[in-house]
């Protein structure tokens, strides 16, 4: 085990049934922004969050879009400014909760986020108004980092942002909130958090709170995803899985993530694939390459998790998604063959490539993508 690291996560979180509804004890001040995505406020369920806020004065943002724009970004900050904002609310999935987090500072910080994101020179500076995340996919565990993550259309690219600034103050979890998601959002919200505790615990920044963190999280998703899938409102299975996203959030916050997410981000920016999809499509690959730096550290998660070998954890892995009909190779999103060279300079260009335990080099990526085409 290794005797030497860091862990730092300073959210306060509350998890619960019905803690959405809650939430105004965590408020000071009486302005709150809450930013949300379409669906959520066309149902009903921002307003509902909105309303049980006896005696402040709340206004919604809805124009999210899933893998936000720097331009969405902008637009939320002029309202946040425009109302004098002591709180933003962050309530949707990563996309939602990504955005919360630079406005709460873009409310205090002048200018676009474009100043601050991607070859922009400024440095955000402060964060007055607070900030409350609440998740409503169980997936990207966004309430517990400090990672946002946008779409700068301009270049056509995905890039993180990672800052201080963004962890909340409160992270509320309600599984209740996660009942009305569909099967597939469910599949691919999950898998996603399944990457984010597997690139944890074989991450070459590795650490034993978030190896447990991890394990945990991995565990609870191979005995409840499918469930969640097939029974949209099964509290055990809801609950489970929103914890996992949760643990696998903590967990990736500490180490980031690698290969898996580094492949992403040009598989959703070029072919459009939900970032959950973006993710797993490569999963079991990289799970088969994950013995080269970690065979012993992978055989013990595979006995934990209930399989022989690495490998038949990749192949379980493979049919779990194959069961909830997501695509397992690439043509299946639309990639060819001419299209991996471009794929393969776009994820080495991401420096959390390197935090894979195995060697990660133009011909090894382009190799892995082939052997998934
Ligand atoms: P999302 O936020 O884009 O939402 C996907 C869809 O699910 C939307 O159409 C939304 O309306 C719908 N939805 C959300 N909650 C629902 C509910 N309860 N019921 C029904 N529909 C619901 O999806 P996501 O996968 O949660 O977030 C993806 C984004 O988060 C990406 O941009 C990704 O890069 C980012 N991300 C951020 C972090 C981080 O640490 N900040 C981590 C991983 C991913």
């Amino acid at each position: 085990m290794k005797q030497s690291f860091d862990y730092y996560m300073p959210a306060k979180v509350c998890f619960r049934a019905g803690a959405s509804k809650d939430a105004a004890r965590f408020i000071k001040g009486s302005n709150v922004l809450i930013i949300s995505d379409p669906f959520l406020l066309k149902t009903g369920v921002a307003e509902a969050i909105g309303n049980s806020m006896t005696g402040k004065n709340v206004a919604y943002f809805g124009e999210i879009e899933p893998n936000p724009s720097c331009e969405s970004v902008d637009k939320a900050a002029a309202a946040a400014r425009e109302m004098k904002t002591d709180c933003i609310i962050g309530l949707g999935g990563g996309s939602a909760l990504d955005v919360a987090k630079i406005v709460a500072c873009l409310a205090d910080n002048e200018g676009s986020i474009y100043d601050y994101y991607a070859g922009g020179t400024r440095t955000l500076s402060d964060r007055k108004a607070s900030l409350i995340c609440i998740p409503t996919t169980a997936g990207t565990g966004s309430e517990v980092t400090n990672v946002g993550v946008y779409t700068n259309k301009k270049a056509g690219i995905k890039m993180p942002m990672v800052n201080d600034l963004f962890w909340a103050d409160v992270a509320i979890i309600d599984p209740e909130l996660t009942y009305t998601l569909p099967a597939a959002i469910t599949a691919s919200t999950g898998m996603d958090a399944f990457c984010h505790a597997i690139e944890a615990y074989w991450n070459k920044n590795s650490q034993p709170i978030c190896d447990m963190m991890a394990m945990t999280a991995l565990k609870n998703i191979m005995e409840h995803i499918k469930t969640a899938y097939e029974e949209p409102d099964n509290k055990e299975a809801r609950g489970a899985m929103l914890a996992a996203s949760l643990f696998a959030g903590i967990a990736f916050s500490q180490t980031r993530t690698t290969g898996i997410h580094a492949l992403s981000f040009p598989l959703t920016t070029e072919f459009g694939a939900s970032h959950g999809i973006a993710c797993s499509v490569t999963l079991p690959a990289f799970i088969r390459i994950s013995t080269q730096g970690e065979k012993e550290k992978m055989e013990s998660l595979a006995s934990y998790l209930g399989y022989e070998s690495v490998q038949s954890l990749a192949d379980g892995v493979e049919e779990l998604m194959v069961s909830m009909k997501m695509p397992v190779r690439l043509h299946e999103i639309g990639v060819k063959e001419s299209d991996l060279a471009h794929i393969t300079e776009v994820g080495m260009g991401a420096p959390i490539i390197q935090l894979t335990p195995a060697i990660m080099n133009e011909e090894t990526v382009h190799g892995l993508l082939k052997s998934i085409l």
